[in-house]
């Protein structure tokens, strides 16, 4: 991308890029994709994205604590006694090795996929009202990012599809989106949806999806694939450090801008998020940083495209 070509962004213009908060490894090469971005236009972009503590908040004004999708299923009362404990219990085990930094990633896989098997069969042979979780989950509509609703409404008006990539319970994430009125049409949620035989609980759905194989890979031949194959700009946003591979198996060629927000210890962590992440947001519950991205493709689409929306793109523009 040429810098000096009419209408090249260069970093230092981008105010919200520019914040104390935001910070960035190569600048020149966060400015170099976002020229792409900008030129490719949004017939080129998707977006992949985590949901716990990524679209909702990892800390939230009045200070109550945000549950993870899980957390929402877990709180339900008409869980069986035992529940909560023995999924206490399990998490006690594998989170540790899941956040291991030693541990070699092809071991981990063997004991995610234990610590699924086990969690689907402890989530079996009881009946459970999905009613529950939706009124859990409202609680938490609230507690989406600021400016959550903006965001999905430029994805929207823009058509740019939104994977939202959970390794937690689909069946909570669907419904905080439902119940904040932005699982739009071109929001898909792939993740671990609850199964039922017989009116009864039975464990989750296939495929499992886990922290380690949460990525395009697992997409293969999915309807959602063909949908975003060609779309080779991609945003991908997290809050852990594995979220920054949701878009492995995308083409070799792609574009792709990955945002980090980092909330938790955030001195020890900050060299490997740094390391990870183009885009470090420390402390950052808002959207700003991915609009004001949008907000630049979404004006020069406009320039393009004056019939589509012929308000005063051009002005817009040199205000940048
Ligand atoms: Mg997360």
């Amino acid at each position: 991308m040429d810098e000096n070509r009419v209408g090249y962004v260069s970093f230092q213009d981008i105010l919200s890029l520019n914040q104390e908060h935001c910070k960035v490894r190569d600048r020149q090469a966060v400015e170099r994709i976002i020229n792409e971005f900008i030129w490719g236009g949004p017939e080129r972009m998707q977006m992949v994205s985590d949901f716990d503590f990524t679209i909702t908040k990892q800390r939230t004004d009045d200070g109550i604590a945000v549950l993870s999708s899980f957390g929402i299923f877990n709180n339900c009362k008409s869980l069986p006694p035992h529940y909560k404990e023995e999924s206490d219990k399990l998490f006690n085990k594998y989170r540790p090795i899941e956040i291991d930094p030693h541990m070699p990633i092809p071991e981990k896989v063997q004991y995610m996929i234990e610590w699924w098997t086990k969690s689907g069969q402890l989530t079996s042979g009881f009946p459970f009202d999905l009613a529950e979780i939706d009124q859990g989950a409202g609680q938490f509509k609230n507690a989406l990012r600021d400016r959550t609703h903006e965001l999905f409404d430029s994805l929207r008006q823009l058509q740019i599809p939104v994977l939202v990539f959970s390794a937690g319970l689909g069946n909570s994430v669907v419904s905080v989106l439902q119940q904040a009125n932005i699982l739009y049409p071109n929001v898909k949620v792939i993740s671990n949806f609850l199964k039922y035989s017989d009116g009864m609980l039975a464990g989750f759905q296939e495929p499992m999806i886990h922290t380690f194989n949460k990525n395009e890979t697992v997409l293969d031949g999915s309807e959602y694939y063909e949908l975003v194959h060609t779309r080779d700009h991609i945003i991908v946003m997290g809050d852990s450090l594995g979220d920054a591979h949701m878009a492995a198996g995308v083409p070799a060629s792609s574009h792709i801008l990955k945002i980090g927000f980092l909330f938790e210890h955030v001195e020890a962590n900050m060299e490997k998020y740094m390391n990870t992440f183009d885009i470090v947001l420390v402390d950052d519950q808002t959207m700003d940083v991915p609009r004001a991205l949008l907000g630049l493709i979404e004006r020069r689409h406009q320039l393009r495209h004056p019939h589509i929306a012929p308000n005063d793109a051009a002005l817009q523009l040199s205000a940048l």
